[in-house]
């Protein structure tokens, strides 16, 4: 497949944790560039924004919670195939029943604090990068 981009989120647990810098390597290391990137931290309405297509799950509440309570870093990739090859990188939802080698296999804590965002299609990484990033900030 060609270039395309996708949009991720290292997570609360894992830059609490000090291994921002570990995932950014892997990334990199995974073929991915970084087009835009930025530390920063949800408030509880931008993450309820980020996370509105989950409003009826059950964990829903916890999720929000949990994405605001410690800095994030937002970032688009890009890579030929990037939103399937990147949650092949990130692994399973539940670090449980990732894959051996994969992010969240290695660095998270449980599944809902798993490490990680990866966008699940192009349509929603276009949508989820533009909640971080204006058309300036991107190359
Ligand atoms: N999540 C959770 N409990 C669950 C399922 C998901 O706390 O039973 C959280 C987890 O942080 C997950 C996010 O909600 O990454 C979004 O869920 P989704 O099903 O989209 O998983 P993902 O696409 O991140 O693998
Ligand atoms: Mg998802």
């Amino acid at each position: 497949m060609a270039t395309n981009r996708t949009f991720t989120m290292i997570k609360p647990d894992a830059t609490a944790a000090g291994n921002t810098g570990k995932i950014i390597d892997r990334i990199i290391g995974a073929g991915f560039t970084i087009k835009a990137m930025k530390w920063t931290q949800l408030s509880k309405a931008d993450a309820e924004a980020f996370y509105a297509v989950h409003a009826e799950r059950p964990f829903y509440g916890e999720l929000v919670e949990y994405m605001s309570s410690a800095p994030i870093v937002a970032a688009i990739l890009e890579k030929d195939n990037a939103v399937a090859d990147f949650r092949e990188l990130i692994g399973a939802t539940n670090p449980a029943e990732a894959a051996p080698g994969t992010i969240r296999a290695e660095f998270a804590e449980s599944i809902a604090a798993n490490a990680v965002h990866g966008s699940d299609s192009d349509e929603n990484a276009a949508i989820e990068g533009a909640f971080y990033f204006n058309t300036r900030e991107l190359a």
